[in-house]
């Protein structure tokens, strides 16, 4: 048995001494944002405490059924009132895009590379798959029972943020613990088929026509998807249609990178993915972006007209780098 890191039991005995929590996670939340708030606020309730869940985006309409989510307030900002304030899953605590929260007691739990450490008690573990496994390790610390609703929380977190279980950082630790959600109740089949099974018929339009406009840059290593508004006006869909999209390209062999280019209003939303040692994060943090090294994005407010061709040479550069290496 290894030793808790000291940061998880400073966390562990906040949770148990604060009374009134406030949990947030990023702007257009996933699997493993919601799959972590919710998880941890049902325990945090057990314990006694008074939750409330913040969050600058609306759930997305797969993610409706976990446990808990009608929950979920929708606020661009928050009023004092709560003794401690959880983020999860941000690099910096700008991404939550609610206001209200600097000078908080924050406790920052979170897995990306590059984390600013906004705050009073910083868990980064860029180790971890997922949020939702310093989360669950975070439960047990707690001891509080692990309920059929937080294993299925959990478990959501998990597998979507491993891409069903495709990514990097997945461990003998991940399967362990999903082991221990199976254990708690989960219904594997029944998860999935609500998260990947479920989607509209305009979303599986919206991605025919985006993978058919699909444009290959550095002799097919980069593929490049663009999204513009009329796409989405025309197939009904909304920008969260689009999650997972993004990934399609690299069931190609030789496509090694892709950047996903979706017009927001005037300004410009890029998903970069990649294979192997390909570091994306490294081209999305000069742009005021970052992620993961496989998986990063960020938002440029007023893109100029060479944006797409500058992030197709630096993308590039990342797999002539990991070529070289
Ligand atoms: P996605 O492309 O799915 O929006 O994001 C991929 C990864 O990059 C996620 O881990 C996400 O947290 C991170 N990410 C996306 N956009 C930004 C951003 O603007 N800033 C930072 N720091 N991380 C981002
Ligand atoms: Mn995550």
């Amino acid at each position: 048995m290894t030793r808790p890191p000291a940061e998880r039991t400073r966390i562990r005995d906040r949770l148990r001494s604060g009374t009134r929590f406030l949990i947030t996670s990023h702007a257009r939340p996933d699997g493993d944002s919601l799959g972590s708030q919710l998880a941890l606020a049902e325990a945090l309730t057990r314990l006694g405490k008074r939750v409330r869940l913040v969050n600058s985006d609306p759930p997305p309409g797969r993610y409706a059924f976990l446990p808990g989510a009608p929950a979920i307030e929708v606020a661009e900002t928050v009023e004092a009132g709560a003794d401690t304030v959880v983020v999860l899953e941000c690099g910096a605590l700008g991404r939550t895009e609610v206001s209200g929260l600097e000078g908080r007691f924050i406790v920052n739990i979170d897995h990306h590379t590059g984390n600013t450490r906004y705050g009073a008690v910083n868990w980064v573990d860029e180790s971890a798959c997922a949020c939702g496994e310093l989360v669950f390790e975070l439960i047990e610390a707690l001891g509080t029972r692990l309920t059929p609703s937080i294993a299925t929380n959990l478990y959501v977190a998990i597998l979507t943020d491993t891409g069903s279980f495709r990514h990097a950082n997945i461990t003998a630790r991940t399967f362990e613990i999903c082991r221990r959600l199976a254990d708690a109740g989960v219904d594997a089949a029944a998860v999935a088929a609500r998260v990947f099974n479920n989607g509209s018929l305009g979303r599986l339009r919206l991605t025919g026509r985006v993978l058919d406009r699909m444009q290959l840059e550095d002799d097919g290593r980069v593929a490049v998807l663009a999204v513009d508004e009329a796409m989405l006006r025309e197939t009904g869909c909304d920008a969260d249609d689009l999650e997972g999209v993004v990934n399609l390209p690299l069931a190609a062999g030789d496509v090694r990178a892709v950047i996903l280019l979706k017009q927001a209003g005037t300004g410009l939303r890029v998903s970069l993915r990649s294979k192997d040692a390909i570091d994306v994060r490294r081209v999305a943090v000069p742009f005021g972006g970052g992620g993961h090294r496989n998986a990063a994005g960020l938002t440029i407010e007023a893109p100029s007209p060479d944006v797409r061709a500058r992030l197709v040479t630096e993308v590039a550069a990342a797999v002539a780098e990991s070529r070289s290496a």
